[in-house]
């Protein structure tokens, strides 16, 4: 066991503090991580108010990892110390059922253990990112290329693959019309991922406030939500709709800026239920499905595709006592557009 130093929330009513918590002995394909930076993503803020239920306490959170490997074991073969590595939202899975065999690991049929909160496979509550080491299996590590600073692709692990993977999925690319709706951290990096694969893309937030800023970022054109006139003259506009509100949205108002057969792919997580009106699934006939995270394949895919084009997220980093702060400026909507954590604050 070696100790890390952390910041925990005690209850889901207390700010988050300082702990000192104990990672598991090296395994033989267990690598150890020296966390540099870890992003703040609002499923954080979700979890440690439990909002979604069955959170358990005391809680690190944290599940977009930069760091450095700090040592390996014996029989690890995919990284070296020394690597620049990230770890999201999950840190184990089965490996053996049709959805870890297919490297859909988000969907493992026994249940993908998730980075923080979960159970691992050796009887322990996982303990996530906003910590000084972490030890993980050799699978779940991905390599961060040289072009991407650690600070700016700390995000990617989760924000990143998170917006990535329904814009692959659902056929983002030239000549495709895709709306990313709210402009936080899984929105901004929706608008530079899809404008890197070379559709027209446009950012629908509650204001026109952060316009020049969804410009810069890569979005063609920029509308407010909260004017009504937004949605008569969109409507009928887009191939594809990748949702990002963390709160609950008029679905039938989204459906209704689909073309035939476009598609409005849900990532925000609200704890209230969404609700719909059939005639918008079929007046004209569209898609409303939902999107997790990604496997580790496609993660370390958009990982290299973000090198390529020289994308990382727009960050603020913070030292850890200012994490409390960060999370009313998320649930403000004050966010431009990821907090990151210096985990070195944290000794
Ligand atoms: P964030 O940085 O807070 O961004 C959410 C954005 O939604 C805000 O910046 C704001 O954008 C908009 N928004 C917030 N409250 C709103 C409201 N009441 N009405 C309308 N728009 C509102 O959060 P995030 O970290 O990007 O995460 C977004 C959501 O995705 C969260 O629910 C999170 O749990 C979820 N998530 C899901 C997955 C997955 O795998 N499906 C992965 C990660 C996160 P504007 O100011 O531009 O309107
Ligand atoms: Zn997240």
């Amino acid at each position: 066991m070696s100790t890390a130093h952390a910041y925990a929330a005690a209850s889901a009513k207390s700010p988050l503090g300082p702990l000192a918590i104990q990672r598991r002995e090296l395994g033989p394909r267990d690598v150890l991580i020296e966390i540099k930076f870890c992003g703040i993503c609002h499923s954080d803020i979700h979890t440690v108010r439990d909002e979604w239920g069955a959170a358990t306490y005391p809680l690190v959170p944290g599940h977009e990892i930069a760091g450095i490997v700090a040592s390996v074991g014996a029989e690890v073969k995919k990284h070296a110390v020394g690597d620049r590595v990230g770890v999201g939202c999950m840190v184990d899975s089965c490996g053996d059922c049709s959805s870890c065999r297919k490297g859909e690991e988000q969907h493992c049929l026994k249940g993908m253990v998730g980075t923080y909160g979960a159970t691992g496979r050796d009887g322990q509550l996982t303990q996530g990112g906003y910590s000084t080491h972490i030890v993980v299996t050799e699978d779940f590590v991905l390599k961060i290329p040289e072009g991407i600073p650690l600070d700016a692709a700390a995000p990617l692990l989760c924000a990143g693959i998170t917006t990535y993977s329904p814009l692959r999925r659902w056929g983002a690319g030239p000549g495709k019309k895709v709306a990313i709706v709210g402009l936080g951290g899984l929105g901004h990096m929706g608008v530079k991922l899809a404008r890197a694969m070379g559709a027209e893309v446009t950012v629908l937030s509650q204001s026109l406030s952060k316009k020049e800023d969804g410009l810069r970022l890569g979005a063609h054109h920029y509308y407010a939500t909260k004017d009504p006139e937004t949605f008569q003259k969109l409507a009928g506009t887009f191939d594809l709709i990748v949702n990002t509100v963390s709160a609950k949205i008029d679905v039938d108002a989204y459906l209704s800026l689909l073309a035939l057969d476009g598609a409005l792919v849900s990532v925000g997580a609200p704890p209230e239920p969404l609700s719909l009106n059939a005639f918008s699934l079929f007046m004209p006939r569209r898609v409303f499905t939902g999107s997790l995270i990604g496997g580790i394949p496609q993660t370390q895919e958009m990982l290299d595709f973000c090198a390529q084009h020289h994308i990382g997220a727009d960050i603020e980093v913070i030292p850890a006592s200012k994490i409390n702060d960060a999370y009313e400026r998320v649930l403000a909507s004050d966010v431009r557009y990821r907090f990151v954590i210096d985990t070195s604050t944290l000794k």
